[in-house]
């Protein structure tokens, strides 16, 4: 069967990784959460003082970019690709709130981008991939075969993110979730270096009222049809 890349963008919370989740295991593809990246690089620029609240050393970060060493490794019992920085498993602390503060300014930053571009189109060169982000199908894969954007209201998209931040034992208030999604947005949109846009030849979902399994069986048909057509 035909291989083919499939990219995933939009907004924070839409369910992007949900979704290429489920198609990476139907298809038994690659999935790469470049999202991941990104909070894994603000966490490393947290750790090292060189973001906070009131400060942002942003020459120091990129002086110390050769430094950060990102890697995903499967773990079958989940059935997906963890983050691993340096070394350490950084999947719990690149989720919280603290790490969604500040991964927005971290990845404006164009040698940041560049690096972590660079690895994940090394990641796709055999396609058989599923990547979700907010560049992928405009920057990283621009011949990607399949291009999806996820929208929702940003209202719909706090309340996921609050719930699932609760069920973690974060202890956040839903309108801190929603500053920070409305905040995200804000910035990811409105970078200078490869904004959140959507491809001209992207499909667009907004998932506000379908169910994840509605989702799934939509774009399952869009992968049937254009891995038909050699
Ligand atoms: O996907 P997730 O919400 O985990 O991404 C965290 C942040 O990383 C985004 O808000 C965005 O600022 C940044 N990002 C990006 N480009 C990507 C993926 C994520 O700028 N391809």
């Amino acid at each position: 069967m035909r291989k083919i890349t499939i990219a995933i963008d939009g907004f924070s919370s839409t369910g992007k990784s949900t979704l290429a989740k489920q198609l990476a295991k139907q298809l038994e593809y690659v999935y790469v959460d470049t999202g991941a990246m990104y909070r894994a690089v603000a966490y490393f620029a947290m750790q090292h003082q060189y973001i906070g609240a009131d400060f942002f050393y942003k020459k120091a970060l990129i002086e110390a970019l050769p430094k950060i060493q990102l890697e995903f490794k499967f773990n079958p019992d989940l059935g997906f690709a963890e983050m691993y920085l340096n070394g350490e498993n950084v999947e719990k602390p690149i989720r919280t709130i603290e790490v969604s503060s500040f991964v927005s300014k971290v990845a404006e930053v164009s040698e940041v981008r560049s690096k972590l571009v660079e690895q994940q189109q090394e990641m796709g060169t055999n396609k058989a991939i599923v990547m979700d982000g907010r560049d992928i199908g405009t920057v990283v894969f621009p011949n990607a075969e399949l291009k999806i954007f996820m929208t929702a209201s940003a209202e719909t998209r706090a309340q996921r993110r609050f719930d699932e931040l609760q069920q973690k034992g974060d202890n956040v208030s839903y309108e801190e979730v929603l500053k920070n999604v409305e905040e995200r947005d804000y910035l990811d949109t409105h970078r200078e270096d490869s904004p959140l846009v959507i491809a001209e030849d992207a499909i667009e979902i907004d998932n506000s009222y379908l169910s994840k399994d509605e989702q799934f069986q939509a774009v399952l048909e869009l992968v049937e049809d254009i891995v038909k057509t050699a």
